[in-house]
């Protein structure tokens, strides 16, 4: 029985990493989660197979319920607030491995203290300082993200000391804790500090920053199950945890790298404030208003689109009628595509997710290193509600806060024509130079409401 166990264990793993592999390319990602999905399947069916604490009636009311509960909010839950969702899920996962460590240590230290050995009380300390820091800190996140909480950075002097001081209380209680494995008030103590870290070290971050914050914290929640996978001697768990946690460090790293900031920099906080105070010297940028009746005709006579879609494109929840506008363009045989900037928007993925709850398909989204060289021969480059993924300065400028992050050639095309409702500046809260451009025309509005006049226009004219 046991060897079938793990030659379940070692199905399921094989069948997590192929599922992570097929992520990576669009069109693959379906079957990709399929594969996750019935590798997890098996891991439980395993697991439950192997468990004689709860009989199998009890962990079917405990799954019936908790499935109900998952279904019910994945379907309520609006395209726009996946990034909350995710911020819970993440939480939940770090409680969840914060309380199974807790239970086993509660278990042992009742019954057999002797079995508190090294690798098991390690394993409980790492289980406990990641899963609460996860669960308190994607807790934050969750409610700067849904405004419950100011999305504003919350900084007080002494913070990052008040954070060290923290962690190394932490560290000397858990020497206490090694030294005296039986007494409830060091564990009590590790409890509170991690709780605590969790919250400290999430306020000091801007909401537009919650992204990274959290594919962090997913990460966290991997490590977390990957502690809590050696406490229960169960091969799956960190198997599962250490993919979890690796991927989202790759992930963290990828969207800093997208932004040309570092991870120290998105953690200490405060990008919005400081950046804001420097920007706003330079010249005034005189720029050319376009209607919405030369927009049609721009759109008409050209033979090649490229729309870059960013943040006001979610917020206007222009997708759908920048499908239409899509449908009127390939009615009359002009290649339409999207450049997708991979930190557009304010989630990994934010575009392309919200693109394809339009039914555009997954070959009409290209990746920015693939289609930066095609914008000089583009006729017509259309932003939607995007900004500092096409500001110029990043290229030009070195004083630039942006200076050095990888943007979107949209400047290089023969016409580019900027939806947007104002000057407002974007998250990084500098002027666009590009929207002073003698090739650049400023179509001002509500994305959504112009684009659909825009589409009016075009049917009209046909
Ligand atoms: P920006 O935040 O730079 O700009 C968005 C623009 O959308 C604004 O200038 C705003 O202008 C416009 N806008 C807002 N509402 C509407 C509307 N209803 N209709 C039309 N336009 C609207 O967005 P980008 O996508 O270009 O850049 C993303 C930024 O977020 C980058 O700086 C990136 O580093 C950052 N970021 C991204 C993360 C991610 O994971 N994707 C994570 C963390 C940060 P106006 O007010 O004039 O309408």
């Amino acid at each position: 029985m046991s060897t079938a166990i793990q030659i379940a264990y070692l199905i399921a793993s094989i069948l997590f990493i192929t599922g992570i592999k097929l992520l990576s390319k669009t069109k693959d990602a379906r079957r990709g989660n399929m594969l996750s999905a019935i590798g997890m399947l098996i891991a439980i069916i395993a697991t439950l197979l192997t468990i004689n604490v709860l009989s199998l009636v009890e962990i079917a009311v405990c799954m019936l319920i908790g499935g109900a509960i998952g279904l019910f909010y994945a379907t309520k839950v609006a395209m726009t607030k996946i990034p909350e969702m995710v911020a819970l899920f993440n939480g939940f996962g770090g409680l969840a491995s914060f309380a199974v460590a807790l239970s086993d240590y509660f278990l042992k230290s009742n019954t057999s203290l002797e079995s508190l050995d090294a690798v098991n009380l390690t394993s409980i300390i790492l289980s406990v300082l990641i899963g609460g820091v996860t669960f308190t800190g994607s807790l934050i996140a969750y409610l700067k993200l849904d405004g419950k909480v100011s999305g504003q950075p919350i900084t007080f002097s002494g913070q990052h000391l008040l954070n060290l001081v923290l962690l190394i209380a932490f560290v000397a209680t858990s020497v206490l804790v090694f030294l005296n494995p039986g007494n409830l008030v060091f564990i009590g103590a590790l409890i509170g500090i991690s709780l605590l870290l969790g919250v400290l070290t999430v306020i000091p971050i801007g909401g537009a920053d919650m992204p990274v914050v959290i594919s962090l914290l997913n990460s966290y929640s991997g490590m977390a199950a990957c502690a809590t996978g050696f406490i229960l001697n169960n091969n799956v768990l960190i198997v599962a945890g250490s993919l979890v946690g690796a991927s989202g460090i790759i992930l963290t790293q990828i969207m800093c790298k997208a932004m040309n900031r570092s991870l120290t920099n998105v953690l200490l906080g405060g990008f919005g404030q400081t950046v804001t105070a420097a920007a706003g010297d330079g010249p005034a940028i005189v720029v050319k208003e376009i209607g919405v009746e030369e927009t049609a005709m721009l759109f008409d006579s050209a033979s090649s689109v490229l729309v870059v879609p960013g943040y006001g494109m979610a917020v206007a929840q222009a997708q759908h009628v920048i499908r239409e506008l899509m449908e009127q363009c390939e009615k009359r045989n002009i290649d339409f595509r999207f450049a997708i900037h991979p930190v557009a928007g304010r989630m990994p993925g934010h575009m392309n997710v919200l693109l394809a709850e339009a039914n555009i398909s997954y070959d009409k989204l290209i990746e920015m290193e693939s289609i930066n060289d095609d914008f000089p021969n583009t006729d017509l480059v259309f932003v939607v509600g995007a900004n500092d993924v096409v500001n110029p300065a990043a290229r030009t400028n070195p004083q630039s806060p942006i200076y050095g992050m990888p943007i979107l050639n949209a400047d290089k095309a023969r016409t580019v024509i900027v939806s947007k409702r104002s000057m407002g500046k974007g998250y990084a809260g500098i002027e666009n130079e590009l929207f002073g451009y003698p090739n650049c025309l400023m179509l001002f509005g509500d994305a959504k409401q112009t684009i659909t006049k825009v589409v009016g226009e075009m049917k009209e004219m046909s």
